[in-house]
Order: C-alpha cells, then structure tokens, then sequence
C-alpha cells in the first residue's frame, strides 16, 4: 500500500514516509500523519500467530509503504538482534491481576531504545534510496534517556552522525556515564552550563538558524532530529501494542477479538499514541490510560479539555515524563477532529500565544471514548514500588511506578489490562532503593546498584554495572553560545 504523509496543520504538500523520515517535522511545525492509517487493518489471527520481529515487519509495512517488504526486513533484523537480552523484545509478565509489559530490554534499558535502533536503519534506507544522499547529523538535547538511546542507535550507521547536549552536573552518575563513554567514529557528546531548557532551546535556534544550513549544505550535510515527533520514531512502538496482544492471547488471558486496556507512563505523548495508532489499525483496545507524574497537564486536559500549560514545573522521580507541552498531541488533535488541519492549527497558535487552547465538545467527546487518564505525586509513586516489590516480588522503575499507582486507584471492569514499563529499575536505582526503604544518603549511583542488587537478589544489567569501569571518551562541556562551533566541527570531522 503507498502510504502518504503531510502536515497536522496543512494537507496541501504529501511526502512519501521514507521523506518524512528524512525531514523529521514539517517545514509549518506540523507534525506527519498519514490518513491510510484510518482504512487498514491489521488481521489479527495473523498478529497472534506472528513472534515480535514478523508482526514489527506487518507494522512497518503498512504505515511505511514505501519502504520494500526487503528493507523493512533488514531493518526489522538488525533493529531488533543480539543487542537485546530476549528475542521476544517486549516480554510481557503476569503481575498480580495485571500484565506487565516490560519494553526495557535493549541496550540502554529505556523503552526508547524500541524506537532509537530502529529509526537510524530507517534513515540509512531513506537517504541512499530517497534522499540526495547527503549525510545527515542527528542533533539532540537530552535530559538523559534519549541522547543515550540515541547515541547507541546512530554508533557508526553509514552516512550519519549524532551530538548529543547535555546539562552539565544535571543528569545522574549513571546516565552521564552511559553518554560519555559511548563509542562510535560518527558520536559526539557535550555538557552544556547551563539547565536542559538552554541546551533545548539553542537545539532549537540552531535547528532554525539558515545560514548555518548553507554551511553544512555546502559540506554536504544535514540536521535532522531523533525525538519522538519523527515518523520513524513512532511507528515501531505501535509494534509492542499488537504483540502485547498476541502475548495475551497466548496466555490464555483474553480471546482474539476482546478489549484490552493499557496503561501507559506518558511524557511526550508518543508512547501512548502509538497505542492510539494500533486501536485505530483494528486492534481491539478498551482504554489508553494515560498515566502522569505531578506535571498532570494531561490528566487535566482529558478531564476537562483544555490544555494549559501556565502551571508550575515539577522536577520529579520519573524525570522522562516531567513535560509541559506534549508535543505527539497535535497528531491525536488531527485524527480526532477527522482531519481538519485548520483547527489544529488554530489549537496550536493558541498555544504558543496564549499558554492553552481548549477544544470543541465534539473532540472532548471522543477523547474520552479512547483515553482515561490519572496522575501520581512522588509519595504514591515510592508507596507503588514499595507495595508491588512487597506483595508481589516484582521490582520497577518510577516511571513504570506511576502508571502502576494509577491502575490500582481504578477498578478492575473486567479487561485484561496491561500496564507498560518503560524503564529497567537499574536505571533509577538511588529513588528505586530509597522507596524501598534504603537510606541513600553519601551513596553513589554505583553504590545504589550494587545495594538494590543486594536488597534484592536481583542483577543490573551487564551495561549498566560495567559503566564504572569504561573509560571516560567524551570530555567536552561548553556554554550555549558555543554549542553551534561544536556541531559544526562534529559534521566536519565525521563526515571528513
Ligand atoms: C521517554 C520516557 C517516557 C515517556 O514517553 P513519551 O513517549 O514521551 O510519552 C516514560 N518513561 C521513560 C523511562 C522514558 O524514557
């Protein structure tokens, strides 16, 4: 099937997937949305029988239609091997009356590595077959999941470099480490002084800035982005939504065709979209439970339709979900307003000039058809982990933690449900062990590793316990005013 993409905000310009790829967000700050989506869907008798790398290869084959059935293969293979500690990727595990979805299985331990080893063998494609064959440099700032996810998925892909800013002394022992010791001829990494917000917006001045686009033209070369609002960062996380399914099934827990819900920790809004996308190709879902920490714009946006993003920041334990403005909503505003890009322009003008948009009843009404919605403050979030660990000997993350505290505050209607478990405990061990009971007090991100594992009987994953003895690769930190000098000379000696 041809799959065609355009702007949220506008339908007069349709690029191939393998184009929107390469462009990452549209040139009117639209986000790609493909209205084929809406009229396929996927035979789920086929999905049940399918393992993750053939049902990730009927997913990708539909939304990205461009793409032969031979490089989505390829893709598939290298994007989901040996770099993973289980062929079934996504293992699903029965935890209490519910199902745990564990998408922490990859090289970094983040959810986001589902999406980050597969979107750079997605581009690799997209370039030597679709585009001008320019080498493309991935730029990001990271508050610590994604520029690792990043790192590791760009290392050395052909025709690709990645720079990764980071808030110098802001990110924890451990996910500093995993960043300045990654390898690769084509990586290169930086800690900024200053917050994340001032790497994010110099990211995004030099993302705007054409004359330094000239520069890197004429080197050959261009910026392209790895967060959550590119094609190929989506599509393979509605993968995990299809093949949870087929898990369940498997299990005895639910019979082709019957309502699943999922719970789903929510930052950006891409995690819980993909669900969104796998409901509307025919999977069988009950409720998307979007899951927030204290930053619970979401919970209130669902509640009462409008969003507003004037509202004190928190910096909480589940830092991955601590956002304001979710930028994935837009592609949900477009496909629940059936298309009309207008409005969603106009929600997303009110937005930058006035901090809120509210929308029509009509969408309100069928927000709440798909989407539930909760939120947990620390306390709950500690209490959560303590409890499941407690009463069911089962050890998780604080992001997973708050999509936890929010299906237990529900009542069980009856689906099966699913809750998903976007990080390995390891990755926060000094909050996880301090739920626990640990005092953490003088104690390093290694030492809460090695007392979680102690507490526990459990092991850190081999990339992370063996962090403290690689060596230090990346030693660079600059202040923003110095960060476009630093991209420029990572394209210059990367794509020498
Ligand atoms: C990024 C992230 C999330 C949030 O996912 P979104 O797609 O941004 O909603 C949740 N948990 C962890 C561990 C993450 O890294």
């Amino acid at each position: 099937m041809e799959t065609s993409y355009h702007s949220t905000r506008s339908d007069a310009e349709h690029l191939s997937s393998k184009q929107a790829i390469l462009t990452g967000i549209a040139p009117d700050g639209g986000l790609f949305v493909s209205d084929q989506m809406l009229s396929c869907k996927l035979d789920l008798a086929t999905v049940c029988a399918n393992d993750y790398h053939a049902n990730a290869r009927l997913v990708l084959g539909t939304l990205l239609g461009d793409y032969t059935s031979e490089q989505i293969a390829t893709c598939v293979e290298g994007a989901y091997g040996a770099q993973w500690d289980t062929r079934a990727i996504t293992p699903l595990a029965p935890m209490g009356d519910d199902w745990l979805l564990e998408l922490f299985h990859g090289p970094t331990c983040a959810f986001k590595d589902v999406a980050l080893q597969m979107l750079p063998r997605l581009m690799s494609v997209a370039r030597l077959t679709a585009g001008s064959g320019r080498n493309v440099m991935i730029l990001t700032a990271t508050s610590g999941d994604t520029g690792k996810a990043a790192l590791d998925g760009f290392a050395d892909v052909a025709g690709t470099g990645v720079t990764v800013f980071y808030p110098h002394g802001k990110v924890s022992d451990v996910q500093r480490l995993q960043m300045v010791t990654q390898h690769g001829a084509n990586v290169a990494v930086c800690g900024i002084r200053g917050n994340f917000d001032d790497a994010q917006t110099e990211v995004k001045n030099i993302f705007a800035n054409k004359s330094f686009a000239e520069r890197l033209d004429r080197r050959n070369t261009v910026l392209s982005s790895a967060n959550s609002i590119n094609v190929g960062r989506l599509v393979p996380q509605v993968t995990y939504y299809f093949d949870a399914y087929a898990q369940l099934v498997r299990a005895g827990a639910t019979k082709i065709g019957q309502p699943v819900d999922f719970c789903v920790p929510t930052g950006n809004f891409g995690d819980v979209l993909a669900g969104y996308y796998a409901k509307c190709l025919g999977l069988p879902v009950g409720k998307l439970i979007v899951a927030s920490n204290a930053n619970n714009v979401l919970t209130d946006f669902i509640t009462t339709g409008t969003y507003d993003r004037k509202r004190p920041f928190h910096k909480t334990i589940s830092p991955s979900m601590d956002i304001l403005v979710s930028s994935n909503l837009e592609r949900l505003l477009y496909f629940l307003s059936d298309g009309d890009c207008e409005l969603v322009a106009s929600y997303m003008k009110d937005l930058s000039e006035q901090g809120s948009y509210t929308v029509s009843n009509k969408i309100a009404t069928r927000l709440r058809e798909s989407f539930d919605c909760g939120f947990a403050n620390d306390d709950d979030t500690r209490r959560t982990i303590r409890a499941t660990y407690d009463e069911l000997g089962m050890l998780i993350d604080t992001h997973t933690a708050v999509a936890k505290a929010v299906l237990d505050a529900r009542k069980h209607e009856g689906n099966p449900r699913v809750c998903l478990s976007t990080a390995s405990p390891y990755k926060f061990s000094a909050d996880v062990l301090a739920a626990l009971g640990t005092n953490t007090d003088g104690l390093d991100g290694f030492a809460c590793m090695d007392e979680l594992a102690k507490l526990t009987g459990t092991h850190a994953p081999t990339q992370l316990s063996q962090l403290r003895s690689e060596p230090e690769l990346h030693t660079s930190v600059c202040d923003q005013d110095k960060m476009e000098d630093f991209v420029f000379e990572a394209c210059a000696r990367v794509f020498s």
